[in-house]
């Protein structure tokens, strides 16, 4: 391995020990190891020549001027916060190599015509609040408010986590930047899958993005008693889950480019005896995902709304 690359795996373990939990990796947004991840992340953006903030809503923006300064921005970089147990390339792989780059044309003296920006997004994963993309969002000045009420496990609102982290619920807004501020965005990004190493290739370019449609189902079937209700006087509505995960699974079976997952479910009562399955009112998740490149959002949007009126006959035929 090149001295380059070391440099960058080294990093890598460095951030990857900046855990919630001892053993495992867990970085979720606003909080006290975000703050340290971030604090990593300037120091070495620093070391690299460049300056280095971070924003109302915690994503730490470094930047290396081109030949005069304030020039227009190509953008690099990715995402800082990870899911529960993670891998240690999942996003910080691209702002780390996106660091080392800098740091090589620093070394040189180089400038371009042009600027660069580094971003180490605060929150991608959504792992916290269940909504996901807030650094990136609040960067396209998307940002939706409303989602500043969603709680943690632990009942915290995402607004009071962000107030004791130190950032700025109320100034989102300040976030935003401009079209005009930047020419292009580019991420250097592991792949999530197993397509590129079958195919022995190093590295992939991407000419489409997944997007998703989640969906949450309630399926309220009759509880009662496991050993006395008759099979044909049952409203299973755990059996009528099981039938409707397959209907997802065979709808994307059949289209290429699709996918879709149920990677959630619930039962209540949730008792062996108590015929679980009889009152079961299972939250179902789905994901549909699309790879097409552009007529993707339609696509979403149809295959998402397909799955609707199956689970409604699958339920309708078992009373539920
Ligand atoms: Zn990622």
């Amino acid at each position: 391995m090149t001295e380059f690359g070391a440099e960058i795996y080294a990093r890598l373990d460095r951030l990857a020990e900046i855990s919630a939990e001892p053993g495992r990796l867990t970085r979720l947004f606003a909080t006290q190891e975000q703050a340290r991840a971030s604090d990593c992340v300037m120091e070495w953006m620093r070391a690299a020549g460049m300056s280095a903030r971070v924003d109302a809503i915690g994503n730490v923006i470094g930047r290396y001027e081109g030949t005069s300064p304030g020039l227009p921005a190509l953008m690099l970089g990715s995402h800082l916060d990870t899911v529960r147990d993670a891998g240690r390339y999942d996003g910080m792989l691209g702002v780390v190599s996106a660091i080392a780059c800098v740091d090589e044309l620093n070394r040189h003296q180089q400038r371009l015509p042009f600027a660069i920006e580094i971003v180490g997004f605060s929150d991608e994963e959504g792992a916290r609040f269940g909504a996901a993309l807030l650094g990136s969002r609040a960067m396209a000045g998307t940002f939706d408010p409303v989602v500043l009420d969603c709680r943690d496990a632990s009942g915290i609102t995402m607004r009071e986590a962000m107030a004791r982290a130190g950032l700025d619920p109320t100034g989102i807004a300040s976030a935003s930047r401009k079209r005009d501020e930047l020419l292009a965005y580019v991420e250097l990004h592991i792949e999530q899958g197993p397509v590129l190493e079958s195919k022995s290739l190093p590295v992939g370019c991407v000419t489409s993005i997944n997007g998703a449609t989640r969906l949450k189902v309630t399926l309220i079937g009759q509880a009662g008693h496991a050993g006395t209700v008759p099979m044909a006087d049952r409203r299973d509505a755990l059996a009528g889950s099981a039938e409707a995960i397959l209907a997802v699974e065979s709808l994307c079976a059949e289209r290429p480019d699709l996918v879709g997952t149920v990677g959630m479910i619930e039962a209540r009562p949730g008792v062996a005896r108590w015929l679980a399955a009889w009152q079961a009112r299972p939250t179902w998740a789905t994901a549909v995902t699309a790879w097409a490149p552009e007529p993707a959002v339609a696509m979403l949007r149809s295959h998402g709304a397909e799955v609707w009126p199956e689970v409604e006959r699958l339920a309708g035929a078992r009373g539920a």
